[in-house]
């Protein structure tokens, strides 16, 4: 739990994120129409409810996996050291990949995976990102699609935490400290 008290003021609304994955998944879908090989990874923790609302617009055979990779702990810096804390159940090798992700942010952790997803020879590797900081890069990755661009907040909800707080928001959020500015 933070220390500090804060409030949290709606950014992105339950109902635009449903639009834009209705429209995200008409041009996954067509990438990836006929297909019998799709797996869509999820990046646990935080893209555990995007991966469940996009895997349920999607109207193609997949199958669902996730990896685990470390990221921010429990505060606000993002760690540029990538480490794989839980890997993928099954083989990705000829298969065709869609990594789900929260948020690019630095772009480490996206960058890092995705190298390292590339370096099992999947057929085709994709990758998909809810929020994008792009103000934030340190290194240049840009995901092959994105839902909303965002300034430099920390936000919360729709599956992304602050303290492992906040994940259940059906909405995005920005975290504001009301004892004063962070
Ligand atoms: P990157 O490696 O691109 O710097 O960071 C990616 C990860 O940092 C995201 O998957 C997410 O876990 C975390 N992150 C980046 N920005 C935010 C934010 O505003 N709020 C939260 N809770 N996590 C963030
Ligand atoms: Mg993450
Ligand atoms: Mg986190």
């Amino acid at each position: 739990m933070s220390a500090r008290p804060y409030v949290i003021d709606e950014m992105i609304s339950a109902k635009a994120i449903a639009a834009r994955i209705e429209a995200l998944c008409r041009e996954i879908h067509d990438e990836f129409d006929g297909t019998d090989k799709l797996v869509v990874v999820g990046l646990l923790r935080g893209s555990f409810v995007f991966i469940a609302d996009l895997v349920r617009e999607l109207d193609l055979p997949i199958e669902v996996d996730f990896l685990e990779a470390s990221s921010y702990g429990d505060g606000m810096e993002s760690s540029r050291e990538v480490r794989i804390l839980k890997d993928l159940r099954g083989a990705i090798e000829g298969r065709d990949v869609l990594v789900v992700e929260d948020i690019v942010d630095t772009g480490h952790t996206l960058n890092h995976v995705t190298r390292l997803l590339a370096s099992r020879n999947p057929a085709r590797l994709k990758s998909i990102a809810l929020l994008d900081k792009p103000s934030r890069r340190e290194v240049d990755f840009k995901a092959d699609w994105t839902g909303f661009e965002i300034p430099d907040e920390f936000v919360v909800g729709y599956g992304i935490d602050f303290a492992q707080r906040n994940r259940n928001l059906p909405f995005i959020g920005k975290v504001r400290f009301i004892d004063g500015p962070a």
